[in-house]
């Protein structure tokens, strides 16, 4: 079993939930009392997030970079970055380091061609939803059309991933306005909708719609697990 190698943090909420998903899965995959084997640091998202809003995204992209070394040198064999939106830093982390980088837009668009879905919607902070360091790839790297809610509820979804859903704080009326904004998004065509935040699936899931959910943390975990159990 390959040591998988995880950057965490942003949130820590989520970064839990992948923990448990990794461990869930190896442990499904072999039984008994096999766990993950798992190198892991976890910044303080408190700085990154000050990064972000500033703008100021080569300080980020330093600080998940040498994080990375850090991980790198703990063993591990690959690496999850454990957010959609770092995934931003993608080149200036695969620059830090000789390990691949499980890229978590490259193991949603496997399932969403697995599945023969042409035509996607896509949440996520407004930088996931609006730059094209994801929504791009998706499109040039695996020709799937990606669509994204209006401005308005675009900085409705933002606002509560940074000042709910990062807090561990859940709401009914924000879960409504989710699944709102999804089924907006499938009447604009999208055949499903990608959680494109790694904090999205704590709130809404398969019971709240019947539009597809593709959630990125579990859809990255499960690629994770594949990967670290594959010969
Ligand atoms: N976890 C979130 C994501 O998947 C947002 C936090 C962040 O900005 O990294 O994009």
């Amino acid at each position: 079993m390959k040591t998988i190698g995880m950057l965490g943090g942003m949130s820590w909420e989520s970064t839990a939930h992948y923990y448990s998903a990794v461990n869930q899965g190896v442990q499904a995959a072999l039984g008994g009392h096999h766990s993950a084997k798992i190198a892991m640091v976890s910044v303080d998202f408190e700085d990154i997030k000050n990064q972000q809003y500033a703008g100021d995204w080569a300080g980020a992209a330093a600080t998940l970079a040498e994080a990375s070394r850090q991980i790198e040198a703990a063993g591990a064999d690959f690496l999850l970055i454990c957010t959609n939106t770092m995934h931003k830093s993608v080149p200036e982390i695969e620059a830090a380091i000789s390990i691949p980088v499980l890229h978590i837009a490259d193991a949603t668009a496997a399932v969403i061609l697995g599945r023969g879905i042409k035509k996607v919607g896509l949440l996520g902070t407004s930088f996931t939803m609006e730059q094209d360091f994801y929504k791009g790839r998706l499109k040039d790297k695996f020709g799937i059309e990606v669509v994204i809610p209006g401005a308005e509820d675009r900085d409705l979804v933002n606002s509560v991933i940074y000042d709910e859903l990062c807090l561990g704080a859940l709401n009914d009326d924000s879960r409504a306005a989710y699944v709102r904004i999804i089924e907006g998004l499938r009447d604009e065509g999208a055949e499903a909708v990608i959680l494109g935040c790694t904090e999205i699936g704590l709130l809404v899931g398969a019971d709240d719609t019947d539009v597809p959910l593709l959630d990125t943390t579990e859809i990255h975990a499960e690629a994770a697990v594949n990967y670290a159990l594959a010969d």
